[in-house]
């Protein structure tokens, strides 16, 4: 198999030199495909929502970027994922999942799914003996995310799936934090890969997509089913953009974790700040993890600050290049208050629980240059 960077450049756009010579996979508009006789569509397609050839450039694309056989590609995270969840779940089973998920997907378990007699059970993924512990409910999927938003929480995703396929648990990952470049969960163990394609797959802040990974041939024959039935089906300008976006994935995860480790650096440096919750600092509880599991640690991290809210509300206004804003994982640097933003949903007692304070600061480090980003954070902090 051909590396990283040449996969993310090259895979599923290979130029067809029978027709035009294409370099680009051209976006295909056409929301139906022609036919010569009635038993058969001429190029095996037949309408857009079942599949479409942009989309198969990127589904192509993705697939190859996490190592699996097959790929998916969504009109969002949340459709990637509601997709799954309605193709593996049946009335009664159960979901055994980190509490400390994104949380819309925490919204479509809650608010979705338990209407349909889904049941759900949070550990903390952190304790490989308390995961084990609930796997005894003999669940029908184990849902992880590694490294988790905003405080950075890592779990073994080898062990986990290894216990989880033991009672017939199917293993999900969600990538989206790490990206197939730092963490490929499949060859972990795990049995599907999610994606929100929005974030640093894609790249650059200008497109909403998810996507979906795995290699069994009937799990993927019946989320693609599902996905034509409910319609969760990205447009191919959206595909393009996503397309266009993962060929600098390598390049810009490299910078992103490069950046990411001196911001860290310097603010568990700073007196402003108590603790900094980063997975390439020596001190993270998980830094062995990290090492072991990603290439790198990646663009996120969060740190908490002293004063609490009134001197947070201080720094975040005097930052310049840092923007105020949700999401993650474009180019540009991001700063977000979750206590009031991202998590603001979250009940306050919850948020207590898992450690997300006023104080709490999250940072989507961008590949600017870092000497201008530790500037900027200097100068609010001033
Ligand atoms: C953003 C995000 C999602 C949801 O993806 P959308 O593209 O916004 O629908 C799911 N999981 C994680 C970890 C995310 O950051």
């Amino acid at each position: 198999m051909m590396k990283f960077g040449t996969r993310a450049v090259h895979a599923g756009e290979e130029p067809d030199l029978s027709k035009s010579g294409d370099v680009v996979s051209p976006i295909h508009l056409s929301s139906t495909f022609a036919r010569r006789i009635v038993e058969k569509p001429t190029g095996g397609l037949e309408y857009s929502r079942t599949g479409n050839p942009t989309r198969l450039a990127l589904e192509r694309r993705l697939a190859s970027l996490e190592g699996a056989k097959h790929a998916l590609a969504f009109s969002s995270g949340m459709a990637a994922e509601a997709t799954l969840l309605l193709s593996v779940l049946k009335k009664g089973d159960r979901v055994v999942a980190g509490d400390d998920l994104y949380g819309g997907t925490v919204r479509i378990f809650e608010t979705t799914l338990r209407k349909f007699g889904v049941s759900f059970t949070y550990v903390d993924t952190r304790n490989l003996e308390a995961v084990k512990h609930a796997l005894e409910r003999r669940p029908a999927i184990a849902w992880l995310e590694s490294p988790t938003n905003p405080l950075m929480h890592l779990c073994d995703i080898r062990s986990i799936a290894k216990a989880a396929s033991r009672v017939g648990a199917i293993t999900v990952v969600d990538n989206t934090f790490a990206s197939p470049f730092l963490q490929n969960p499949l060859s972990l163990g795990a049995d599907v890969v999610v994606h929100s394609t929005t974030k640093y797959i894609g790249g650059h802040s200008d497109v909403v997509g998810g996507a979906l990974m795995m290699s069994d041939d009937e799990l993927f024959q019946s989320v693609k089913f599902n996905q034509n039935a409910i319609g969760a089906v990205p447009s191919p300008f959206d595909c393009f953009l996503v397309l266009r976006g993962s060929k600098t994935l390598h390049l810009r995860m490299q910078r992103h974790s490069e950046n990411a480790q001196k911001v860290a650096e310097f603010l568990s440096h700073h007196r402003k700040f108590s603790a900094v919750h980063y997975p390439g600092l020596k001190d993270h509880p998980q830094f062995g993890l990290a090492k072991r599991q990603m290439k790198m640690p990646g663009g996120m991290l969060s740190a908490e600050m002293k004063g609490g809210m009134p001197e947070v509300r201080r720094f975040l206004k005097e930052l310049n290049v840092f923007a105020l804003a949700e999401s993650l994982g474009g180019v540009e640097s991001l700063v977000d208050h979750p206590a009031t933003m991202t998590h603001a949903s979250l009940s306050s007692e919850r948020r207590k629980r898992l450690g997300i304070g006023d104080g709490l600061v999250r940072f989507s480090v961008g590949i600017e240059d870092a000497e201008d980003l530790i500037a900027d954070l200097k100068g609010a902090l001033g």
